[in-house]
């Protein structure tokens, strides 16, 4: 009997839909490739590793966006036997720095243009080896660089029944937390981590990825797997759209358009993006089915507006890096299917069911399971074979964040009679005003639900009295000039909560700041706004 390895997902679509396309849209132009094509480039990069000696034991970070050879990186790297440990390309040079030193890489693979420039700027402060650029050339330079498609020409392939053995034990993956509560800390996945949570992603209950898909993963390869698709969507044979560098909303819709694009995932905010470049330059979303988001909270009237105007599901989704992404998706049940679409709503706007494979509990400070009732709420845990039980190198952080192998998630949420998840906030989100819980999210989205409003985050501002009071900023929608005071009532009509929720305050701000992944950075917020300190009015 094998081990649980990826290798099998390299062998199904390479053997058995080696004609099935997969598009790669590159810094110079789209490349059409196919897994038979695929099949014989990764093996011939596991040449080349094999050749400088890399396999079992090393490190091979990557630090790119998301095109064809990073996926053939992604399958050649733990096929040698090697982890693959993929680096947020957005981050700042501090990070970068501590990430790549902590995880002692051995080689990178780097994207030309700014990714390569900004390593060409660290090099000195780097102990990694050499870097393969993920192009055909290598510009001029004093790092030790060679061109991948040099490594890939220079290298026969190797017979599949030359590939190294693996087994199911061996780091595979890794992937540093955003770093949001301090510094970032590394998680890492096994062989058959990576075999339980793709097979997760791919059935039914989890993403139900299919053959016939044709899927765009435009959540980044350097977040946690890129949620999978690489090995999942890969494993179903489905065709496969990769966005490449930083793509816009106009590179997204012509993606879509041209490929026929069936099936996409990402953070909300490049599907409100999306949004607003069809109002206004007019797009065709007719062969897409589906969007999967997740990341931070989906707004309700995104939800709502794919659905009615362009006949788009939109499947909310929660997870973490610790849970390798996908760890609970929000589809009504077959026995919810005559419920008219607003009351599929209350579920479809949740984060939904527990994927299969984990198991939850929510508890409160005492650490006692609260009711599954809609409105209790406590701390998320998680458990399974997918979710990592102790940090790289951070003993203190696996003291603090797990409880035996339950992760302590940070989300605050309810559970409802029919175990639906709903985030409330993130435990340190969370805006504590006078010994009650004020919702960010939920404030949030009631603000995004207002037409006149395309982007809301919402920060907890010390206050004496209260101890923290809500302060709401928004982006304006195009053309438009939000009021305050109209925004104030839209809220009071639309939260449904006591007015000692609605902000004492809300600012509009031309734009907000964004972490590396696309989230509201509320630390970075707060900075802006300089609220640390500040004092508001009486609620
Ligand atoms: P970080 O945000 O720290 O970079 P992750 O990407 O691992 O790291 O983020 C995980 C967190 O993102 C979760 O703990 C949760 O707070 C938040 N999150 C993920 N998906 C959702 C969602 N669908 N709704 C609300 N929050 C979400």
């Amino acid at each position: 009997m094998t081990d649980l390895t990826i290798r099998p997902f390299f062998w199904r679509p390479t053997n058995l839909f080696p004609e099935t396309r997969l598009v790669s849209r590159t810094h110079d132009g789209t490349v059409d490739t196919s897994y038979g094509e695929f099949g014989e480039r990764v093996r011939s990069l596991l040449a080349a590793l094999a050749d400088r000696g890399f396999g079992p034991g090393d490190r091979i970070g990557t630090f790119g966006w998301n095109h064809h050879r990073h996926l053939e990186t992604y399958y050649a790297a733990p096929l040698s036997g090697a982890q693959l440990h993929t680096i947020n390309v957005q981050l700042g040079d501090e990070d970068i720095v501590y990430i790549v030193e902590d995880a002692d890489d051995d080689v990178l693979f780097v994207d030309p243009g700014d990714p390569f420039e900004t390593i060409e700027r660290l090099w000195s402060e780097l102990s990694v080896e050499q870097v393969v650029v993920m192009d055909e050339t290598v510009p001029e330079t004093d790092v030790d660089a060679v061109a991948y498609e040099d490594l890939i020409a220079e290298h026969e392939p190797i017979a599949e029944s030359e590939m190294p053995e693996l087994e199911e034990e061996y780091p595979a993956g890794m992937c540093y937390t955003s770093g949001t509560t301090g510094r970032p800390k590394g998680v890492e996945y096994t062989q058959k981590m990576i075999y339980a949570h793709a097979m997760m992603v791919m059935t039914p209950a989890g993403l139900g990825i299919e053959e016939g898909d044709v899927v765009m993963p435009v959540v980044p390869m350097f977040h946690v797997n890129s949620w999978e698709f690489p090995y999942a969507a890969t494993m179903a044979g489905a065709t496969q759209v990769y966005p490449g560098p930083s793509p816009s909303a106009a590179d997204l819709l012509e993606l879509i358009e041209r490929e026929g694009v069936t099936m996409t995932a990402g953070v909300p905010t490049v599907w409100i993006n999306l949004l607003e470049h069809v109002d206004e330059h007019g797009g065709d979303l007719s062969s897409l089915e589906r969007i999967v988001v997740g990341g931070s909270a989906a707004p309700e009237e995104m939800m709502r507006r794919y659905d009615e105007e362009f006949d788009v599901t939109v499947e909310h989704a929660w997870g973490m890096t610790e849970t390798m992404s996908i760890g609970s998706v929000s589809r009504p049940k077959s026995s919810m299917a005559d419920w008219d679409p607003s009351r599929k709503y209350e579920k479809r706007r949740k984060q939904g069911l527990l994927s299969p494979g984990l198991e939850m509990r929510v508890v409160n400070d005492a650490g006692e399971d609260v009711p599954w009732d809609g409105e209790s709420a406590g701390e998320l845990l998680v458990r399974g074979p997918t979710v990592i039980t102790e940090y790289y190198n951070r003993p203190q952080a696996n003291e603090e964040d797990f409880e035996g192998d339950w992760l302590k998630t940070g989300d605050i949420v309810s559970v409802d009679e029919d175990g639906y998840i709903e985030v409330v906030d993130r435990a340190k989100d969370v805006i504590k005003s006078g010994g009650e819980w004020i919702s960010s999210i939920a404030l949030e989205n009631a603000l995004m639900a207002n037409p006149d409003v395309v982007e809301a985050a919402v920060v907890g501002v010390p206050h004496e009295k209260w101890q923290e009071r809500p302060l709401a900023t928004v982006v304006a929608a195009e053309d438009a000039d939000p009021d305050e005071e109209e925004l104030q009532n839209h809220l009071r009509e639309t939260l449904e909560q006591p007015d000692w929720w609605l902000p004492d305050e809300i600012r509009v701000l031309e734009r907000i700041p964004k972490t590396a992944t696309g989230k509201f950075d509320k630390q970075g917020l707060r900075e802006k706004l300089d609220v640390d300190t500040a004092e508001t009015e009486d609620r």
